[in-house]
């Protein structure tokens, strides 16, 4: 592990990440830890004062004025890190027990690390590097390679900061804590998986990024198979980073698209014009920097199958989209109905009962089919509702403290990065080749009407 880095040195210091993620959850995190102590340097293109980078610090820290006094701000470097003359220069300033945040467009991210090849950088140095993660396979491979010539695999954080959200970490304490579950955690009794992440937000301005994203990648190939892994995961030895991700890994690898069939075992839609809430949105094709002939997605459904001892057969079913009717995000695991049903009970359960994990705030709700009602012979659902918290800790706020203190569990290890681009290739095959139609779904709607509920 790396000693505890205490200097944060932001790369893209002026972008959005940084003014809207980044320094409010390091400000949160330092009103939680009045212990800590970080000094705060930044670089970008701006042309920027130091006392213009205090400002803006000041401004991200407004809700959390003590936290201020926690922080050093040092400077702020006007420089294109593409250059490699001024990243020599940069590099040449970092001291030890720094974390190196690329918060970069991917494209400037990758000249920046081509740029300090062949660098001295200070041997405990920590790189974290932002989502995506190359854009296939080939070129994460590239990338890791590239990153592994600078520093050792534990000194790469590949931020995914689903896995920093506190009800992903509940997930793993009630599955892991508890001798009930994991006896049927597996094929004999579990029917499906469903990993639902709905939103009610749209495009937000992010066409940039997202028109050549679509849901798939942005949500599917990097956060909602990081969730697969953890809830398919054989139980680690320890939550520490080479057990939990080793155990992450096994799964990824053993991922695939159902049937190795990516025409029958996916889904993808876009929405036209509607209302979410009291909000009237245009249709996506026609928001500003769309190419609507680009077709992208705003809406996906995958069905993966993991093929090990534990899960073959089970299909786990990931679901992502933007302008839906209601935000829901959750992890549904369904099991089996029981082998047989006594003659004489009333009811007949589509299914075993029903494990769902929501999150936002973070619940478990454990659907059951009881009996107890006016007849005591019929069957009827109930559910055991628990509350795990408002999950208000900021993943981000997660990813900093991880960071800060080295650790690197809770982030994605290269060879997972390269599985998740491998997983999902059939499918951007067989979409770009219009193999799997492009279906429709008014904004604010459920999705699709021919879709079947999951
Ligand atoms: P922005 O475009 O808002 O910001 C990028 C930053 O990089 C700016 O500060 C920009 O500086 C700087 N920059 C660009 N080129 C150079 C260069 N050659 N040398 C030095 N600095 C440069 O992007 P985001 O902040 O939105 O995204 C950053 C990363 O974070 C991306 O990988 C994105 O995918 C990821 N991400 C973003 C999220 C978000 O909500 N914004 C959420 C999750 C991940 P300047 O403005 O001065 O040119």
């Amino acid at each position: 592990m790396a000693s505890t880095p205490t200097t944060l040195f932001i790369l893209g210091a002026s972008g959005d990440l940084t003014s809207r993620l980044l320094l409010p959850s390091l400000a949160a995190l330092l009103a939680r830890q009045p212990q800590r102590r970080i000094a705060l340097r930044g670089a970008g293109t701006e042309d920027w004062d130091a006392a213009k980078w205090q400002q803006i610090v000041a401004t991200a820290f407004a809700d959390s004025a003590d936290a201020l006094d926690r922080v050093t701000v040092g400077d702020y470097v006007a420089a294109d890190v593409t250059d490699r003359g001024a990243v020599a220069q940069l590099v040449s300033s970092l001291g030890p027990g720094t974390v190196l945040y690329f918060a970069l467009p991917p494209a400037v991210t990758h000249a920046a690390i081509d740029a300090m090849q062949g660098l001295e950088l200070p041997a405990d140095i920590l790189l974290a590097m932002e989502k995506p993660f190359g854009d296939d396979e080939q070129s994460a491979r590239e990338l890791n390679e590239k990153l592994t010539a600078l520093v050792a695999e534990q000194q790469v954080f590949r931020v995914d900061h689903f896995l920093g959200r506190s009800t992903l970490l509940n997930l793993l304490g009630v599955r892991l804590a508890n001798r009930i579950w994991e006896p049927v955690w597996a094929a004999e009794h579990v029917e499906s998986v469903c990993i639902r992440f709905d939103e009610t937000l749209a495009l937000e301005g992010r066409a940039r990024y997202y028109d050549k994203a679509g849901a798939m990648i942005d949500m599917i190939q990097s956060h909602l198979l990081q969730v697969l892994a953890l809830v398919a995961m054989d139980p680690p030895a320890t939550l520490g980073e080479r057990d939990l991700r080793d155990a992450k890994a096994a799964v990824l690898r053993a991922t695939r698209v159902r049937g190795g069939d990516p025409v029958a075992s996916s889904k993808r839609a876009r929405y036209t014009a509607g209302t979410v809430g009291d909000r009237t949105l245009p249709a996506y094709a026609d928001e500003e920097g769309v190419d609507a002939a680009r077709g992208t997605e705003t809406l996906a459904e995958v069905t993966f199958e993991v093929s090990n001892d534990r899960w073959e057969g089970v299909p786990f079913i990931l679901r992502s989209g933007k302008a839906l009717e209601a935000k829901r995000s959750e992890v549904t695991v369904t099991f089996k109905q029981v082998r047989h049903l006594p003659l004489g009970l009333a009811g007949e359960p589509v299914d075993g009962g029903r494990l769902r994990f929501s999150l936002g705030p973070d619940r478990m709700a454990l659907r059951l089919h009881v009996t107890g009602g006016d007849d005591p012979f019929a069957l009827r659902d109930e559910d055991l509702l628990a509350d795990l918290g408002e999950g208000q800790r900021r993943s981000y706020e997660e990813v900093l403290d991880e960071l800060l203190d080295g650790e690197v569990a809770l982030s994605v290890r290269a060879d997972e990065a390269e599985d998740c681009w491998r997983i999902i290739q059939p499918v951007r095959e067989a979409w770009a080749k219009g193999e799997v139609p492009l279906d429709e779904y008014a904004a604010g709607s459920a999705g699709p009407e021919a879709w079947p509920e999951v």
